[in-house]
């Protein structure tokens, strides 16, 4: 499918959020519908938590200081933001930011999964433990990360969250390793 034709597909499941006013409470407090934001054509998909107060004022995802480090891990591998497709499960920012309900990412899920139909990645990277197990529910992200899992015609690439790995030293140093494994493996599976 042409990058248009991907193009017009994901303008129409934004359409659709709207149409079909997915999680009327968390609407009616966000600024923006936060609904991706990148390459349709993207080899790589990322796929984080819920907008924070940042990418709620500006409609995009990963804007705030866990964007700037995702940014920062995507110039290491020799990539930038208009290279990848970024989103999240849950469109809209949870209250205070508090982590977003299971009803809401049961909600949103399905739209996800378009997404993810529309762009035809070769790789989907979760970041964070809910990103992951909205996916793969069994496993757990301290055994998993940095290890391909394929699922159901999709490889899936669990990572610790920006967010999380920010200010835990042991942690940012693992996920910063994780993400240098990226370009392997993207080679490996476009053979
Ligand atoms: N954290 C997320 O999970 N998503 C964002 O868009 C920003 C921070």
């Amino acid at each position: 499918m042409s990058n248009t034709a991907k193009q017009q597909k994901l303008d129409q499941i934004r359409a659709d959020i709207i149409k079909t006013n997915v999680c009327p409470d968390l609407a009616k407090q966000a600024t923006n519908l936060v609904f991706g934001d990148g390459n349709p054509g993207a080899d790589i998909v990322f796929i984080g938590e819920a907008p924070g107060k940042n990418e709620d004022i500006q409609g995009k995802p990963f804007v705030g200081a866990a964007g700037k480090f995702l940014q920062e891990m995507l110039e290491m591998i020799d990539l930038s933001r208009a290279d990848v497709y970024i989103t999240n499960i849950v469109k809209y920012r949870p209250p205070n930011n508090r982590d977003p309900l299971p009803d809401e990412k049961a909600a949103f899920l399905p739209y996800l999964q378009a997404q993810l139909d529309a762009i035809a990645p070769v790789l989907v990277v979760t970041l964070g433990r809910h990103s992951l197990n909205c996916f793969l529910p069994d496993l757990q992200i301290s055994h998993v990360h940095g290890q391909p899992k394929r699922y159901q015609g999709r490889v899936y690439l669990p990572l610790f969250h920006p967010a999380a790995a920010l200010y835990n030293g042991g942690m940012r140093q693992t996920l910063i390793d994780d993400f240098a494994k990226i370009p392997a493996i993207l080679t490996k599976l476009k053979q």
